[in-house]
């Protein structure tokens, strides 16, 4: 293909053609490494089945990998600077669409309806790292039949999806992404790999949804919101994060009995818990409540 992207110079070449200008307010970094493209696109599990939603096509470089490969790609762009550079860039592909959209605002459910007959999709993306957390929480929460998420993000953010139990980097977000899927870090990418250089590390992470939570929860806002009152206040017991949050209203011994009918100690700390002793918590709290 003559235009393919993937290098320096054919990306240096159509911003200059273009005199695009990056914006910072949009997490504008594109990928300038093939390996790393065949990286992401391997560990995605493409078919020529498959619907993708790339999120941030940028100037299309990853676009064009997922082109060849998949049965259609939605790409949806933010900046409609990018849409010109796009509509040359992926001019050779008949399965590509081009959304010029937030993806916050965009209603995936129904993205998925018509282009996919509501079949599980596959999502592939260099990220904008400033909203990573609320697009992928968004996907998972939108019950968007969604097969795996396949996607390049900080590379800390990566580390903290895939923490377990007793480590610094377990937390809120360890939990949410772990109840929803399985992570798994196919590569850690350094800044040189993208222009222009983001000022940290990266990290290519995919997670595979369960079809089923793998722990059982009758309520899973609240499982929630005891998660994230224990990890509010990580350094104080996970009697005293959940005695003192505003979001619960259980009483100190209904804290205690709780935490002592899961064998726990009294002086244990919300770190500790895996997902499965949060849903247990949170499954006796449940009863409690009524
Ligand atoms: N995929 C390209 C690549 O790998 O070279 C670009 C990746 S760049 C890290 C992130 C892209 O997401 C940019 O093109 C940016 O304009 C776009 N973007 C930022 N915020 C967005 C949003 N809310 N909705 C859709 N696209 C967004």
């Amino acid at each position: 293909m003559e235009n393919k992207l993937g290098n320096p110079q054919k990306t240096i070449e159509i911003i200059q053609k273009y005199q695009f200008a990056f914006q910072k307010k949009f997490g504008q970094n594109f990928l300038i490494d093939s390996r790393v493209l065949d990286k992401i696109i391997g560990a995605a599990e493409i078919t020529d089945e498959d619907l993708v939603l790339e999120i941030g096509p940028g100037i299309g470089t990853m676009t064009q990998y997922l082109a060849e490969r998949a049965r259609q790609v939605v790409a949806v762009e933010i900046d409609k600077n990018l849409i010109p550079i796009l509509n040359e860039t992926l001019g050779d592909f008949q399965n590509v669409v081009i959304i010029n959209e937030d993806i916050l605002k965009l209603d995936i459910g129904e993205l998925t309806e018509i282009y996919n007959g509501g079949r599980p999709i596959k999502v592939v993306a260099n990220l904008p790292y400033y909203i990573t957390t609320p697009i992928i929480m968004g996907l998972f929460e939108s019950n968007v039949p969604i097969a795996n998420i396949t996607v390049m993000v900080q590379k800390e953010v990566a580390e903290r999806m895939q923490a377990g139990p007793g480590t610094k980097d377990y937390g809120a977000l360890s939990l949410a992404v772990q109840y929803y899927a399985n992570p798994y870090i196919v590569a850690n990418v350094p800044p040189n790999c993208f222009i222009p250089r983001p000022n940290v590390g990266s990290a290519v992470i995919r997670l595979t949804r369960y079809e089923k939570p793998p722990v059982d929860v009758e309520d899973s806002g609240l499982m929630f919101r005891l998660i994230r009152a224990s990890f509010n206040q990580r350094r104080k017991t996970l009697q005293n994060s959940l005695n003192n949050s505003p979001d619960l209203t259980f009483t100190k011994d209904q804290i205690a009995g709780a935490i002592s009918a899961l064998g726990l100690p009294a002086a244990v700390r919300g770190e500790a818990l895996t997902l499965e002793q949060f849903a247990n918590l949170s499954n006796i709290l449940c009863k409690i409540k009524g």
